[in-house]
């Protein structure tokens, strides 16, 4: 394509131009923030972000380069939030083991050595060692709100999800996790869910023993 000022341009998807691009770090490099050590792209705001990239042909001129303090040195609050311990070092994370990965592009599997206890009540993604993170902590009374959550609530409880018909689950649910989950798989949002349903209740009858 190319724009009113002659510029030749690809782009605009959330995982990368023509998926050529780690996106998290052509932003470190394009001087918007910094990578931490949980793997995730912060600016001073956290990583509460859905990156977009874009290909030109043109060279670009770095004008503000905005780095946030790095990680303090002996934090590891992310890594002891992990509960598949998929953080296994700084700034190193396997795929294999993270919750997030499972419960999208992995269709709600749980593979050996993992244990369904060790997803908590995770239904699509898990931001465990994003809100562990001192660096994401704010008052979520600013900004503003997800447009439409208050129609999707009732749907998005895991007791309805586990019954929803697959339409409601394409309609309303599925456009709204970013192509992690594809349309094909409302089976896996149902799975994940009835794993949160079984979670909560071993939650609370631990509590019930406690
Ligand atoms: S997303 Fe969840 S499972 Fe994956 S690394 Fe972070 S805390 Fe661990
Ligand atoms: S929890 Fe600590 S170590 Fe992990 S990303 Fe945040 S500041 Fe860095």
């Amino acid at each position: 394509m190319v724009s009113e000022q002659g510029i030749r341009w690809e782009g605009g998807e959330s995982y990368g131009p023509r998926r050529i691009l780690p996106l998290r770090w052509a932003a470190v490099v394009a001087g918007l923030g910094i990578c931490r050590k949980n793997n995730f792209f912060y600016t001073e705001k956290g990583s509460y972000y859905k990156l977009e990239g874009y290909l030109l042909d043109r060279d670009l001129e770095l004008r503000q380069n905005r780095k946030p303090k790095a990680c303090p040195e002996k934090c590891d609050l992310c890594r002891r939030a992990c509960g598949t311990r998929a953080l296994s070092a700084d700034y190193t994370m396997n795929p294999l083991a993270c919750v997030s990965f499972w419960t999208t592009f992995g269709k709600g599997a749980v593979p050996p050595p993992l244990r369904e206890e060790q997803f908590a009540q995770w239904i699509c993604g898990c931001d465990d060692c994003q809100d562990a993170c001192p660096y994401n902590r704010h008052d979520w009374d600013q900004g503003e709100d997800f447009p439409g959550l208050d129609r999707l609530v009732e749907l998005m409880q895991a007791e309805n999800m586990v019954k929803a018909s697959d339409e409601a689950l394409r309609e309303q649910i599925i456009p709204r996790t970013v192509a992690h989950v594809l349309a094909d798989q409302t089976a896996t949002l149902r799975l994940t869910a009835a794993r949160a349903l079984r979670s909560a209740a071993a939650a609370r009858e631990a509590g019930r023993t406690a």
